[in-house]
């Protein structure tokens, strides 16, 4: 019986479906336009942007220099567009990812508010249907998963979260319309570097706040400020060069570990490095710092020691000082919190922190939090309690490769990718920004990406190739070297998104390898090779 007789509309096919349209979608979108494929970009969202269209969090903003992390792939597009800060706040980010929409006539091909459930491979086709959470579905050749690393917010496990009758609200779900805290009695629990951001800018006008906080991390100052105009014109003339020297870079910043160990320089050289560093903008203190920063252990508690102390003297009560200084891990181990007079919020009267390692939350009552040793009556708490990192965003759509195997369950250990980008037994599937990837400055890593993947189309297109897969055995290659790179580095042996650990989601209290901790160039050049060889590695067919 065909469609007319059932009176169903046909389902809708692509030759690729890409889901989500952040940043990784939307320059999919438009490569995959330029081989002259139909493609279909599904997202959950009503706008594009995908990260900067969700966290519109008090504070969100760049962590990276504005103009480093802008798409570099259109000389037009980088000559009409200004930044005005160096790190830029969300709402000019998301103003410029929407421009990039306009420019580019983005929209047409884009479904919004269409969030993915499932997506499921038949060898018959070859090719995937993929459900949406209204229950259509369309069909597709190639499926590009562009649903980012941290794009599953995870809420707390605490008991009576749902019984609050004020307002709260995850920071990634954050309302569309401005939320004031004026004369409001405001909780924060979360202090990563969205708790941060946010601690800092809410406690500018809350009537009080009060943060919970159970893991110290080591923040840096961001040291922001406004783009003249005639500053932007001396940043735009130095594109090429600087988009240059991001493809040189170990994670594609602007800043690249000093050449130097810690203890090859005196003290006071030492010292007088990490000053400059504390003082100058952006993650130089972290991604610049000496090149055993984050693998020697005495040299990662000698910076630890010099942050130590910055917050000692910023924070003037000397207990809530201790309580802000991380003690289980060392500097640079976690990602580092970029902020703006952060530890100064400690110091004003409106803002109380409360370590929940000492008077643990017992529960969210109707009108707060109930502590072991306090009520606290709130108005508004805000959860910065992060991500389901990773994979969390693949484990929320069931995703079944030949045989009807589940991806969540291929992946109940750990990742096992081809590349980053592909999975065996899942034909037809490459994954943007997926698990062991380098992560980075990630717009970079996106561009290349999405080339590769581009690339891997054409060839496909051009060869009349239908059905693409990594083999076992080069999954299982990538997977040990992605597990070998993390070996001996002091990141993975610390409990964070960037280990796999969510104490919020069950099945994900052990550590994983994760990421790709090699170097991006390293990373280029090996995914370059594969191309060149014509994808020999690939099984196709
Ligand atoms: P996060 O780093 O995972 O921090 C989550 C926070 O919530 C942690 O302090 C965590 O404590 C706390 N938490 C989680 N569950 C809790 C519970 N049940 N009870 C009490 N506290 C709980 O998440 P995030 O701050 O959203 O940041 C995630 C990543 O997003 C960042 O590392 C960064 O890569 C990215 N990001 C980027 C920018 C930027 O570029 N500007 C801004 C924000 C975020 P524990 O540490 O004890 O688990």
């Amino acid at each position: 019986m065909n469609d007319m007789q059932t009176g169903q509309a046909p389902v809708q096919t692509f030759d690729a479906i890409i889901i989500g349209a952040g940043m990784s979608g939307m320059y999919q979108l438009v490569r995959l336009r330029e081989l002259g494929l139909s493609v279909r970009v599904l997202e959950a969202g009503t706008g594009v942007g995908g990260t900067w269209y969700w966290n519109r969090y008090p504070g969100a903003r760049f962590d990276s220099e504005s103009y480093s992390y802008q798409f570099s792939f259109s000389r037009e597009l980088l000559d009409e567009w200004d930044w005005s800060e160096h790190f830029s706040s969300q709402p000019e980010t998301l103003r410029y990812l929407n421009h990039v929409a306009d420019k580019f006539d983005l929209r047409r091909d884009i479904q919004f508010s269409s969030r993915v459930t499932a997506a499921h491979y038949d060898d018959a086709m070859p090719g995937w249907t993929v459900t949406l959470d209204n229950g259509d579905s369309l069909q597709c050749r190639f499926l590009i998963t562009a649903i980012g690393p941290l794009s599953a917010p995870t809420m707390p496990n605490i008991p009576g979260v749902e019984t609050f009758q004020g307002r709260s609200c995850h920071t990634a779900n954050w309302p569309h319309e401005p939320v004031s805290f004026e004369g409001k009695r405001v909780a924060v629990i979360g202090t990563g570097a969205t708790g941060v951001q946010t601690i800092q800018e809410v406690a500018k006008t809350a009537k009080h706040l009060t943060v919970f906080q159970r893991t110290p991390n080591w923040c840096a100052p961001l040291h922001n400020s406004r783009i003249s105009k005639a500053e932007m014109e001396t940043i735009r003339a130095n594109y090429p060069a600087m988009f240059q020297l991001c493809q040189e870079t170990f994670s594609c910043f602007l800043h690249t570990a000093d050449t130097r160990n810690t203890f090859d320089v005196s003290e006071e050289e030492r010292l007088a490095f990490w000053e400059k560093l504390y003082a100058s903008p952006g993650f130089g203190i972290w991604v610049g710092n000496f090149k055993d920063m984050l693998t020697n252990r005495e040299a990662n508690a000698a910076i630890s020691e010099f942050v130590a102390n910055k917050i000692r003297q910023r924070v003037k009560d000397p207990v809530v000082a201790e309580k802000l200084i991380p003690k289980n891990h060392g500097f640079g181990t976690r990602r580092v919190p970029m902020e703006t007079r952060y530890y100064e919020v400690y110091n004003q009267d409106n803002v109380k922190l409360v370590d929940i390692n000492e008077t643990p939350i017992e529960r969210i009552t109707p009108t707060g939090i109930k502590t072991s040793d306090a009520d606290y009556a709130f108005d508004i708490i805000i959860y910065a309690t992060g991500f389901d990192a990773i994979t969390g965003s693949f484990d929320r759509i069931d995703i079944r490769g030949t045989d009807g195997q589940k991806l969540k369950d291929r992946w109940r250990h750990g990742p096992e990718t081809y590349l980053g980008v592909m999975v065996n037994g899942f034909p037809n599937m490459m994954m943007l920004m997926g698990p062991h990837m380098a992560l980075g400055n990630i717009p970079r890593s996106i561009e290349h990406n999405v080339d590769w993947v581009t690339g891997l189309m054409r060839f496909a297109h051009d060869n009349r190739i239908n059905r693409i897969e990594a083999t076992a055995d080069e999954v299982k290659a990538w997977t040990d070297h992605v597990k070998a790179l993390g070996d001996g580095l002091l990141t993975f042996e610390v409990n964070s998104w960037m280990t796999g650990v969510n104490t919020n989601v069950e099945g994900k209290q052990v550590r994983i390898i994760n990421r790709y901790a090699g170097s991006a160039p390293d990373y280029r050049a090996r995914c370059d090779a594969v191309a060149a060889s014509g994808y020999r590695e690939l099984a196709l067919a």
